[in-house]
């Protein structure tokens, strides 16, 4: 059960690092806004140039600012853009290397905003850890196993069989 997890989240991560390298390159030409209004809140996500992020905005639902636009789900194909812009209105709180956080209230209209821009760099070493992790245990594994006296290619314990040239299991030559 926990292999299937693993194994699943590992495929998951590879996809998602092909889609981000994909964004990067498509964060180049156009800049995707996918947002969800509400009556008192927004979420939305989109690729600057150099990265991903993630949008989010609350306010009360009297004076929204966004009412009049209508509610739903949308989604906005807009010139590249680069980081500046996303945060064009407001003074980040953290701006290093990349990664880009603003939280704070909207002065003029009246709603809570929190924007978090990761840089695609990052989200690639993020989204390699697992895989990586992964294909260095495998190219591993015959050393492993080895060194603790199983088969090298299929893992048979080989202890007990010290004249043994062959493996029982699979008749892999032992090195
Ligand atoms: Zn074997």
């Amino acid at each position: 059960m926990l292999r299937v997890i693993s194994n699943l989240l590992t495929a998951f991560s590879v996809l998602l690092f092909i889609a981000a390298v994909a964004l990067w390159v498509r964060g180049q030409f156009a800049a995707d806004v996918v947002f969800l209004r509400r009556q008192s809140f927004l979420v939305g996500v989109t690729e600057s140039r150099s990265g991903v992020a993630v949008l989010y905005g609350h306010c009360d639902p009297a004076s929204s600012p966004w009412a009049a636009k209508g509610l739903g789900l949308e989604w906005e194909v807009e010139r590249p853009q680069p980081v500046s812009r996303l945060f064009q209105w407001t003074k980040p709180q953290i701006n290093f290397a990349g990664v880009v956080v603003y939280g704070g209230d909207e002065v003029g209209v009246a709603m809570y905003v929190l924007v978090v821009h990761l840089p695609f760099w990052l989200l690639l070493i993020l989204l390699a850890v697992l895989p990586g992790v992964r294909l260095v245990r495998r190219w591993t594994a015959p050393t492993r196993r080895r060194r603790n006296g199983f088969c090298a290619a299929c893992g048979y314990d080989l202890a007990g069989l010290p004249t043994a040239r062959e493996c029982p299991e699979c008749g892999a030559a032992r090195g």
